[in-house]
């Protein structure tokens, strides 16, 4: 079915979040205006549409130079975290302030990683039919051999687990308002779009690009974090980690059953006065084994704690725009 035809042209908002980064944002903004009007100039979306640019609480000039392109042009439209709070609800904070006022959303990240030009085959997708549509990178040829070993490891070790995610999607992916609406009942406070967005549902497609070296500044997204969404992501998507710890503790209750009835056997045969090495590894091995079930138990309780405090996900401090301006699709401005 083609959307447009109903509706008229599409309003989209691309929604970026940006953590300083004052180093890349005077390049890429236009490149982001540029897409917008080829958009627009191919009759695909509405010139109503927005890029919405989430000041995640930045230290830098980061906030000024989007209030900057908001006065230049009023494509650009900038909202502020009130303090930083991490990559995945600056998107969402992005992705609720875009849903009433929009169509659909592209979230994208603001280095310039990500081929922008995939917009237009995204919208494509959207226009056919698709309320998603996940952007995936073909290769990663300029990323460094450990960001793209750790990476890709994430996704299979993601999969294993239990979290249903789609392998080598980032967060570039578009969403119709429709599909946004419901996204916005799930109410976990421990953020996992990759993984949320697929338990959503409805018709999805796929769009494949080659991702880019950052245009300028540093990756924010070192080994311990992506180790920590990687924790995020299982924790907060299955329980499988609960059924492995209950599995190896099965397997390990079998063998100390075993290793029981061979120290009474050899104690009972007269040949109990070595076995100072058995036992110590016995107490390591089981200590080891304990503790870390432990851990892993410990992780859930601690996702089930924040979560039963049902803080806010995202707290927005400052706007570019006012609120009389809101419901773009309702025609107004
Ligand atoms: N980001 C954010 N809040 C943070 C960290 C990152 O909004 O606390 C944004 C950042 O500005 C960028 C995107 O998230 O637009 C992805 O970050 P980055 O490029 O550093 O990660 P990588 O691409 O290296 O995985
Ligand atoms: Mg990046």
């Amino acid at each position: 079915m083609d959307k447009s035809a109903i509706t008229g042209r599409p309003v989209l908002w691309m929604v970026i979040p940006c953590y300083n980064e004052e180093a890349v944002l005077m390049k890429t903004a236009p490149m982001f205006l540029d897409e917008l009007h080829a958009l627009t100039q191919k009759d695909l979306i509405s010139d109503k549409s927005r890029i919405l640019f989430v000041n995640d609480g930045s230290k830098d000039r980061t906030w000024e130079i989007i209030r900057y392109f908001a006065e230049k042009d009023s494509h650009f439209i900038g909202i502020s975290q009130s303090r930083n709070r991490g990559h995945q609800n600056a998107v969402l904070a992005g992705l609720m302030e875009a849903r009433e006022n929009c169509d659909f959303t592209i979230s994208i990240d603001c280095d310039g990683q990500d081929d922008i030009s995939a917009m237009e085959k995204m919208t494509e997708e959207y226009l056919a039919g698709a309320e998603v549509v996940y952007g995936v990178r073909s290769k990663r040829e300029t990323d460094t051999f450990f960001k793209r070993f750790t990476a890709e490891t994430f996704y299979k070790f993601m999969k294993a687990l239990g979290a249903d995610v789609v392998y080598n999607h980032a967060d570039y992916r578009l969403i119709s308002s429709r599909a946004l609406d419901e996204l916005a009942d799930f109410e976990e406070v421990n953020l996992f779009l990759r993984g949320m967005v697929p338990l959503v549902g409805f018709k999805s497609a796929v769009v494949t690009y080659e991702r880019h070296e950052r245009l300028a500044g540093k990756s924010h997204y070192p080994l311990s974090k992506m180790l920590r969404l990687a924790m995020d992501g299982i924790t907060s998507l299955s329980v499988r980690p609960l059924s492995i710890i209950a599995g190896v503790g099965a397997v390990v209750g079998v063998i100390g059953l075993i290793g029981i009835i061979w120290a009474i056997v050899t104690a009972l045969s007269g040949n109990s006065v070595q076995g100072w090495a058995s036992l110590v590894c016995v107490v390591c091995f089981l200590g080891g084994i304990q503790l870390l079930s432990l851990g892993v138990v410990g992780q859930y309780i601690g996702k089930i704690y924040l979560e039963t405090k049902r803080r806010p996900r995202y707290i927005i401090a400052e706007r570019t725009w006012e609120p009389y301006e809101r419901n773009y699709k309702g025609g107004v401005n």
